[in-house]
């Protein structure tokens, strides 16, 4: 027998190849600290060390693709060496991009089969139930969503398992194999654990304030009672397990003087922050919209527009009155320093100022503003974008799908006689089938695409870099998919349908009127039967 046709050695292979992804989760881990932190000579040394290793193992195991990403990553800390072990923003954006597809790659089996074995960093969840068989519907349910988990069946049953593998996550009923006895194994399997499980509580009962304290002593993160629902339980094992899909914060800097920002990129640049400088303040609006800044640092006094007149004119756009502008200046008159506040800033650092301070500022400010507009742009039921910022979005691809020269689809997806899901179940129940179905899109498309909840039951997608043929094969899977899916709503089980309408950009379009092709073409689907997908015929 040749060594290829032995199974046991295939077997063997996979298990080592295991390796190959515990290194590259030390490598994200590694990147992510950093980003938490400073750059420093240190933290240098430990990345590149994870990705010399990482390299080893992909190729002692074969895996190209992770060989390959080890590879690049290990260029781009080399250009850092040859930059004095400086951090710019190239190198930043660069390396993030890295570090994500690094996050997204999974285990090859061999050169026969290029299938994936295991998806990176998704390990099982663990469902601890009282009852088996509720476990295992919730099981087949996350499914859906693309998560795997394990029902287990005895106490005894889940020590093994998190024995022989960690799991994403612990969902434990507080009495999984007696009263309260969840509650103390969950505890126990974590003890002398480095990287604490995230641990979810459950209980069959509305349960009294000792028994929730008891769950957080014990390390629980979240409790659900009674209403176990399968959508809500992802969203929060989802928010629980994130993993390296950390975005560096953007700043602009807006300061007459060239050195002045140069300064300041540099400060920020080796936290990990992207930075784009302007010393014309005359071109602010067209930068902000291209660079699209979480945050504006900006000068007291520049001769053409000075600060407080350059951040009215910025608040002016409804677009940006959200973003936080910090005024860096010398200035240290306090009623001049309020003055300028009160035309739209949000805080005023004084030069010179220590690099540490600078950059907590920044950090904080800019944390504050991201969770503040992701409120402000998503729709609270779903957490997919709202209609308004869904159009924004579209716009933006627009303009960079004429720039770049690429195609741009936009579709539009309507829940097919929803009305009677809502008379028949109940408005609760068609609340759940609009959350699923936006999970599920969540899931499905790519992470470049846009998703928005366009309105009630109506959603709308914008997927840059896509014909509309290519957009309709993927809907279609995902209707198919979709129709699939069982809802629960006892006695009965309940299943759903979508249309969606298709258009592409063409020349001279503008997203108003992209959105009514899509729209046309919607109204075909639903003519031509509904549970299906049309593209736009001009
Ligand atoms: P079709 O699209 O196939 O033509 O039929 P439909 O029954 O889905 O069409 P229609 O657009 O007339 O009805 C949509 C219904 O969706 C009306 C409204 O009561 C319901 N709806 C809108 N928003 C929500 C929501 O947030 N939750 C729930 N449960 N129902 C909603
Ligand atoms: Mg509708
Ligand atoms: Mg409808």
């Amino acid at each position: 027998m040749s060594e290829y046709e032995d199974p046991s050695r295939d077997r063997l292979k996979q298990h080592f190849a295991q390796r190959v992804i515990n290194q590259a989760r030390q490598l994200l881990e590694v990147w992510q600290r950093l980003q938490r932190g400073e750059w420093n000579d240190s933290g240098m040394g430990e990345l590149e060390q994870a990705t010399q290793l990482l390299q080893r193992y992909a190729e002692r195991f074969e895996q190209a693709e992770h060989s390959q990403l080890a590879l690049e990553i290990g260029h781009c800390l080399q250009r850092v060496r040859e930059n004095r072990g400086r951090l710019n923003s190239e190198l930043i954006s660069q390396l993030n991009l890295l570090m994500q597809r690094l996050s997204r790659t999974g285990l090859r089996h061999g050169d026969r089969f290029e299938q994936t074995l295991l998806p990176p960093l998704r390990k099982p969840v663990y469902l601890a139930l009282q009852q088996f068989e509720q476990a295992e519907q919730l099981a087949q349910r996350l499914e859906f969503f693309g998560m795997t988990a394990l029902p287990m069946a005895s106490a005894n049953a889940f020590r093994d398992a998190v024995l022989e593998r960690h799991p994403a996550a612990i969902l434990m009923d507080v009495d999984f194999s007696g009263p309260g006895a969840g509650l103390q194994l969950a505890e126990a399997v974590q003890e002398g654990l480095e990287h604490k499980i995230p641990l979810l509580f459950f209980s069959q009962h509305d349960t009294d304030t000792p028994t929730r304290r008891a769950a957080v002593r014990a390390g629980g993160q979240e409790f659900f009672s009674a209403n176990l629902d399968a959508s809500n339980l992802f969203e929060r094992i989802e928010v629980l397990t994130h993993v390296a899909q950390y975005e560096p914060y953007r700043v602009l800097i807006i300061d007459d003087s060239r050195a002045q920002a140069t300064h300041t990129e540099r400060v920020l640049n080796s936290a990990g922050i992207i930075t784009s400088t302007l010393c014309e303040p005359i071109e602010a609006m067209g930068q902000l919209a291209e660079f699209q800044p979480d945050l504006i640092i900006l000068d007291m006094y520049m001769p053409a527009c000075n600060g407080p007149e350059l951040a009215k004119v910025i608040r002016h756009n409804d677009r940006y009155v959200s973003v936080p502008i910090i005024y860096l200046s010398a200035e240290d008159d306090l009623d001049k320093q309020l003055d300028a506040m009160s035309e739209g800033g949000d805080d005023f650092l004084t030069k010179p100022i220590k690099p540490r301070h600078l950059i907590a500022t920044v950090r904080n400010r800019a944390a504050r503003a991201r969770s503040l507009k992701a409120r402000m742009v998503r729709d609270s039921l779903t957490g997919l974008y709202n209609h308004t910022h869904s159009l924004q979005l579209l716009e933006d691809a627009r303009r960079r799908a004429e720039r770049d020269g690429q195609p741009l689809s936009f579709a539009m997806i309507d829940i097919d006689f929803f009305k009677k899901v809502n008379d028949t179940y109940g408005h609760p129940m068609g609340d759940r089938v609009i959350k699923s179905l936006a999970l599920f899109l969540k899931q499905r498309l790519r992470k470049s695409d846009h998703i928005g909840r366009y309105g009630g039951e109506e959603f709308a997608v914008v997927m840059p870099d896509t014909d509309a043929e290519s957009a309709k094969r993927v809907l279609d899977e995902i209707r198919q998919r979709f129709a699939e899916i069982q809802f629960s709503a006892p006695p009965h089980k309940l299943s759903c349908t979508f249309s969606s309408g298709i258009a592409q950009l063409s020349p001279d379009l503008d997203g108003k009127l992209l959105s009514q092709q899509a729209d046309q073409a919607l109204y075909v689907a639903k003519h031509g039967g509904r549970n299906q997908v049309a593209i736009f015929q001009g």
